[in-house]
């Protein structure tokens, strides 16, 4: 499977494609939208693009239920230069939540399947919530989808004063336009966050992002 993941050339904060950036001298490659807009995230590690064979296969994992093929993932996740490191200095790996809603439907949480198999770092899934449901994010633009999950995350209050000057890795599967997993980090942001690395496996291009 692994050589189905060639190396990516991707932009450090939003993991986005950057076919014509590329140089492989160059030690920081940032993106034209991070330059002018750059959002909650200090970085952010994508495994693979979001395209065959990993739409098929990430539907398995999470559709048909099949939390087992989470191990096979997570170590394409591991294996992206900057991963060990990001995990190595967490003081905490976060994952996306579901609503409890869509947990009882799914049985399991996959974003949480793949963060406790990283390996490394302290695995929190319960320090991030998810207290609103948000309609399906296909079909919306990335405007439209930061409308869409305005207040979808929150702290546990019994926790949110202990992320104050922490290191974080925010663990999803996959990343489209960034909105939700943005809306995910202002909150652990605005709790005093100090540094957070989203992890993802699977980065979509979207239309009106990439540079
Ligand atoms: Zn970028």
């Amino acid at each position: 499977m692994a050589r189905h993941a060639p190396p990516r050339s991707a932009c450090l904060r939003c993991a986005a494609d950057l076919p014509a950036l590329a140089e492989p001298a160059a030690p920081v490659a940032i993106c034209g939208a991070c330059r002018v807009r750059p959002g909650p995230l200090d970085a952010c590690l994508a495994a693979v693009d979001y395209a065959w064979p990993w739409v098929d296969c990430i539907a398995q994992f999470k559709y048909r239920s099949q939390p087992g093929m989470a191990a096979t993932l997570a170590g394409l996740m591991r294996a992206v230069p900057g991963v060990a490191g990001a995990l190595r200095q967490a003081d905490r790996v976060v994952p996306m939540p579901l609503a409890p809603q869509r947990l009882r439907e799914r049985g399991f949480n996959q974003s949480h399947e793949l963060a406790r198999r990283l390996g490394a770092g302290p695995c929190d899934p319960l320090l991030l919530l998810r207290v609103r449901e948000t309609p399906p994010q296909a079909g919306l633009n990335r405007a439209q989808r930061l409308v869409n999950v305005r207040g979808a995350f929150a702290l546990e209050p019994e926790q949110a004063g202990s992320v104050r000057g922490q290191r974080l890795v925010l663990v999803d599967d996959v990343m489209t336009t960034g909105a939700t997993l943005h809306a995910a980090a202002d909150e652990l942001r605005q709790a005093g966050a100090s540094h957070i690395t989203a992890v993802v496996f699977a980065r979509a291009p979207a239309p009106d992002t990439v540079p």
